[in-house]
């Protein structure tokens, strides 16, 4: 109800210019709005006007949940055929020493130092390289599936399935079909960047082109199966090339339907070949957020990563259009370590999350990946930690 009566409050301020106001009326009506008007919205929106935008959305589709879940990563490698620019994590070939090559087994007891564990997602994304294959991620996939049937396998990106595709030669329908036959439920989002062809080719030339992404995506989702979405942000990019990567995402939705969460990711510049380039602000940041939120009305959610953007800026942003803020993590990814982000060790305990959720007056919502509610923590409480007796020692004077 907030949310609403803030942007009736909105729509009466008389210093409003009238493009703004016809966006606000667009969201109050629940209408599109045009790719111009994204570019606007990015060129003039002020940071309490689009959070008022963002928030009336966010409140309509979510109310005050939030969603959180229990997920561990496994990074086969760190070593990549590729050379994005922006990239802190990854090394080339020939700098191998300087990484890690995980075997089959290696990954599989990754696995299994979560049993017992109450996790229902592996997250397993990585470099490129020759060794990890159509055969090798089958096996890999249906072995994680055989040891633990009900954890939810979120594998690999389109950079990926593009490379080992070609490499043994089928296409992309096929490959997919092969890749859910083996266990795989779920696409993460990554390697999407910016699509634009104009800075893709800047920062990322040699891996998969935007429209091969978005093939791969779309073959995924023929299957009925979902995917997520992002968008490297806050280097070299206009403010349209944003829109034209939310734009080409909105029609891939429109036609299929299977994308669950768009995810904008900060560009960080520690390490990489892109370090001169500045970082952008918190307020940038969640201006983003809101913006995605507004433009992408076909997507159920919005992720910030809080791992990466700090758990302040991740509270501050579901006020911004964000409903879901990640998992547990437990430390097992170096992505954003690697690439300059507060958080060197990232993990939260449950009961970290949900205060961090309740803190800033929202619902903690744990999901599956699928959004299936696994425990609803609005009115949960977490038993006493049980804490150390020590005797009283007597003071001697
Ligand atoms: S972003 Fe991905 S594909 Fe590019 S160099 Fe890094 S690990 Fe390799």
């Amino acid at each position: 109800m907030e949310a609403e009566s803030n942007l009736h409050v909105l729509l009466q301020d008389p210093d409003l210019s009238a493009d703004l106001k016809q966006i606000a009326r667009k969201v109050l009506d629940n209408e599109r709005i045009t790719f111009d008007e994204g570019v606007l919205l990015y060129e003039k929106g002020e940071l309490s006007y689009l959070g008022v935008l963002a928030n009336y959305i966010r409140n309509k589709k979510h109310g005050d949940r939030t969603y959180f879940n229990r997920n561990f990563h496994i990074e086969p490698t760190n070593l990549c055929v590729y050379d994005c620019k922006f990239c802190s994590y990854s090394r080339l070939i020939k700098q191998r020493s300087e990484g890690w090559e995980y075997t089959m087994d290696d990954m599989l007891d990754l696995v299994k130092k979560y049993d017992g564990e109450p996790v229902t997602e592996v997250h397993i994304v990585g470099g490129v390289l020759p060794q990890y294959d159509v055969p090798f991620y089958s096996e890999l996939f249906s072995r994680i599936k055989a040891h633990r049937p009900e954890l939810h396998v979120k594998a690999l990106t389109p950079v990926e399935y593009h490379y080992i595709f070609k490499k043994a030669k089928i296409g992309y329908a096929e490959g997919m079909k092969l890749m859910k036959e083996a266990g795989l439920e779920s696409i993460p989002g990554g390697g999407a960047e910016i699509f634009h062809e104009e800075i893709r080719d800047i920062i990322c030339k040699d891996k998969c082109t935007a429209d091969q992404w978005l093939q791969i995506h779309e073959e995924w989702h023929k299957l009925g199966m979902r995917s997520n979405a992002t968008m490297l942000y806050g280097h070299i990019e206009k403010h349209w090339h944003r829109v034209d990567h939310m734009e080409r995402l909105r029609q891939l939705q429109d036609k299929t339907g299977g994308f669950q969460t768009f995810i904008p990711l900060k560009f960080r510049n520690q390490d990489n070949q892109m370090s001169d380039v500045p970082e952008s602000t918190v307020i940038e940041d969640l201006r983003n957020y809101a913006i995605a939120r507004i433009y992408l009305d076909n997507f159920d959610h919005i992720k910030a990563y809080w791992a990466m953007i700090s758990r302040n800026t991740a509270q501050l942003s579901l006020n911004f259009g964000v409903d879901d803020i990640d998992g547990t993590l437990d430390d097992t990814t170096k992505i954003y370590s690697m690439a300059g982000a507060e958080e060197q060790h990232p993990g939260m305990s449950t009961k970290q999350l949900v205060e961090l959720i309740k803190q800033v007056g929202r619902q903690p919502i744990e999901r599956d990946t699928l959004y299936n509610v696994v425990t609803d923590y609005t009115n949960f409480e977490f038993p006493e930690e049980v804490k150390p007796q020590f005797y009283k020692l007597p003071v001697i004077n």
